[in-house]
């Protein structure tokens, strides 16, 4: 194959916990992660040169995030490079990147890339390298990637290697607005050690589990259809417990998430680290709604209603 296309699509948070620290600094968690509707777009073409070079380019540069460079410490060169490196890859290759998603947004945008440019390589030179071990490359880069690379809905432990595929999330539309502030997710993560999160605050992560599973249980069966109840429970389960952190600090986090929930949303919350808000609604012409409620605000200037 010469030229592919991989789409590299956010997640969200439907729950965050943290659950500890490990000696060496990295956090424990309990996340249920989600992939939505809002997508990058990286193509790949061989270049049969036998110089084994990686030219790296944006679509759209004059929109790009100036957090983005398109050099070696991009995420999609250093997931190319890894390949190129443990496998000897005599072509060259021409990555194009087109930006869609928010950058330090809480969506992954980054670590979706470096899945992406995995999978894509790996399938642009045939190297046939199973799921699995592009995870095992994947971690290497980052804790979000392998779980990236699998994509849906998945419960993540450990320092995120630790994934469990979960069934199904219920049909849902999803309103997400960054808001202009910026966090930084290590900052984030070393305010919530300072904090003593209490019970009620932590999500209800075993609750949403069981609520998946019953789902799948009785999907063949249309006189049990529950997916209206299970979007109600689910949205009372769900916390994201960077929020202590984040909200008292960026007031407009807590805003959106207001103007969502007046606005029909089963439930609104913070993504990630930061500062991205998603609701989650059950139609889409609520959702439109809702996400025109938040830029006629001011709050948000990248508002998407997505599926
Ligand atoms: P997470 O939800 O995993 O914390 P995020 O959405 O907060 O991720 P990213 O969009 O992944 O954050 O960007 C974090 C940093 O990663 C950026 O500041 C940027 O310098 C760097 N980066 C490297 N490669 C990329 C890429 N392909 N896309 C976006 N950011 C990248």
């Amino acid at each position: 194959m010469d030229r592919l296309e991989k789409r590299a699509y956010a997640k969200v948070n439907i729950t965050l916990d943290v659950l500890g620290r490990r000696d060496d600094g990295y956090h424990l968690v309990q996340m249920i992660m989600h992939s939505v509707g809002l997508y990058d777009v990286l193509t790949f073409e061989r270049i049969p040169d036998g110089e084994g070079k990686i030219y790296l380019s944006a679509k759209n540069p004059d929109e790009l995030d100036s957090l983005v460079t398109m050099d070696e410490k991009n995420l999609i060169y250093r997931a190319a490079a890894m390949l190129y490196e443990a496998y000897g890859i005599k072509d060259s290759v021409k990555i194009v990147l087109e930006k869609n998603i928010p950058v330090a947004a809480g969506l992954a945008g980054g670590s979706t890339d470096a899945a992406a440019a995995f999978k894509g390589i790996n399938e642009l030179f045939g190297l046939d390298i199973p799921i699995y071990e592009l995870c095992n490359f994947g971690a290497k880069l980052g804790a979000d990637i392998p779980y990236c690379i699998q994509g849906g809905t998945m419960l993540s432990e450990g320092i995120g290697e630790i994934l469990t595929k979960l069934p199904d999330f219920p049909k849902a539309y999803f309103v997400l607005a960054k808001p202009e502030c910026a966090v930084s997710t290590a900052e984030v993560y070393r305010g919530i050690d300072a904090y003593d999160i209490k019970e009620h605050e932590r999500p209800l992560t075993q609750g949403i589990l069981d609520v998946l599973y019953d789902l799948e249980e009785n999907s063949d069966d249309p006189e049990l259809d529950m997916s209206d109840d299970a979007l109600d429970i689910i949205g009372e389960c769900m916390a994201n417990v960077l929020e202590l952190v984040t909200v008292p600090i960026h007031p407009e986090i807590g805003k959106i998430k207001d103007i969502m929930t007046e606005n029909g949303a089963v439930r609104a919350m913070m993504s990630g680290s930061g500062p991205t808000v998603f609701g989650i609604f059950r139609d889409v012409e609520t959702a439109k709604a809702a996400g025109a409620a938040v830029t006629e605000s001011g709050l948000a200037k990248n508002v998407y209603v997505l599926d």
